[in-house]
């Protein structure tokens, strides 16, 4: 894009899921003129993997199913938990109507996600916004690009950058947080994949919980959640595998799989419990991560990031054909969704009652209290 301003009707700022299921929706109610602006390579490994069978009607809406099935993900065959309790409990994926879901080959899912939305004429620019500001009745967008900065003036602005929330942050719209907790996440290879059931393992101990899934590729994606003020948990990728053996769960079932030495030290991934003050108001909205994200515990993040696309594309188609409270209508939605989300997630957390001194949960217990 050249060092001139160009102007846009609509600017998606992020092409994560929400911006491109954002950007497909739209183009799939025939509104053109959109733009989609993107900060990353889309090369850096990502976590989030597993999603539930219900995500399958939605990625259908999107014109996904060819490709989603194409790709090779990993049918779930449930969940296995030790959570409340010593001993484990299933949840099987035949029990539920839309199938137990799928273990992500992440990086190919979001790959999709952007080939469809180019497929469906929308183009891809490179570039992380750096600040928006208010222009008429429309936002002039300053970015930096790979060959310095550019402006863009768009007349409606989706904000779908993820936790950050980029472009609301410009316009100082709050965000009102509830949790937080550090996620420490590795990628393991597997000598023997087929060995390790592809389910989702989850493991409540004293500091916070673990979890585990197979991806494709022969890999297992494995974590522990805990407060972030919890300290430097890992010092390396050893350490990261000496406090796996001693769960009860996980390190057994990942054993089975005979993984492979990591030899990177695990990663951090701040994961919030948080939603804007407002994620809709004159000229912008925000989808996705941007409006607002839960505890990954729910493993619910893509599959509200599809619904926000598709529902943020019909408040703008809906706005476009005179309905005046087609934005209210998205806000309070997203709003009603996070309030349920919230109380599940307290649901969950009280439902582990056997370290009620243990500070991580002590503090999850004061929230669902609250
Ligand atoms: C530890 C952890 C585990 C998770 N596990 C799961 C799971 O199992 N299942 C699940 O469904 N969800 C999970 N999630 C959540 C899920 O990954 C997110 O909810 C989902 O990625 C949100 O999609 P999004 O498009 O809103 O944001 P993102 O995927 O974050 O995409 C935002 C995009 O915006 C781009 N961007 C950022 N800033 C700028 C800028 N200034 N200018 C331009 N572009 C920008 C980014 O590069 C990125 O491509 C997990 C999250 C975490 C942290």
């Amino acid at each position: 894009m050249s060092a001139s301003t160009e102007e846009v009707g609509i600017a998606i700022i992020g092409a994560g899921p929400a911006g491109c299921a954002t950007a497909i929706a739209l183009a799939r109610h025939g509104i053109g003129d959109v733009m989609l602006f993107e900060a990353g390579t889309g090369d850096a490994p990502r976590i989030g993997e597993t999603i539930p069978g219900a995500a399958m009607p939605l990625l259908s809406r999107l014109g996904l199913t060819d490709r989603f099935t194409a790709r090779g993900h990993l049918p779930s065959l449930g969940s296995t938990a030790v959570w409340g309790k010593a001993e484990p409990h299933h949840n099987d994926g035949f029990a539920n109507p839309f199938g137990g879901g799928w273990h992500l080959d992440r990086a190919g899912f979001d790959a999709d996600l952007r080939a469809q939305a180019l497929a469906a004429g929308v183009p891809l620019h490179a570039g992380r916004l750096r600040m928006m500001s208010a222009k008429g009745s429309g936002h002039r967008l300053r970015f930096e690009g790979a060959n310095g900065p550019f402006e863009v003036t768009a007349g409606l602005v989706v904000d779908a950058s993820g936790v950050r929330a980029a472009a609301l942050r410009s316009l100082k719209v709050a965000r009102n947080p509830v949790d937080a907790i550090a996620f420490h996440w590795s990628l393991l290879a597997l000598a023997e994949p087929e060995a390790l059931p592809a389910r989702t393992f989850l493991e409540a101990v004293p500091e916070g919980w673990w979890y585990a899934s197979r991806i494709p590729g022969g890999r297992v994606v494995v974590g522990f959640a805990t407060d972030p003020d919890a300290g430097a948990r890992f010092a390396d990728a050893a350490a990261f595998r000496a406090a796996l053996a001693e769960t009860r769960l996980i390190g057994t079932q990942i054993a089975r799989g005979r993984p492979l030495d990591a030899e990177a030290p695990p990663r951090i991934a701040i994961a919030p419990t948080a939603i804007l003050s407002a994620v809709a108001g004159p000229g912008w909205l925000a989808v996705g991560d941007a409006a607002a994200c839960l505890d990954p515990l729910l493993s619910q993040g893509l599959t509200r990031a599809l619904e926000d696309g598709i529902a943020a594309a019909d408040a703008i188609a809906g706005a476009q054909a005179g309905g005046a409270g087609a934005f209210n209508a998205y806000q309070d939605r997203v709003f009603a969704r996070f309030t349920a989300g919230v109380r599940l997630r307290a649901a969950f957390y009280a439902s582990e009652a056997r370290w009620p001194d243990a500070p991580f949960w002590r503090r999850r217990q004061v929230q669902a209290a609250a």
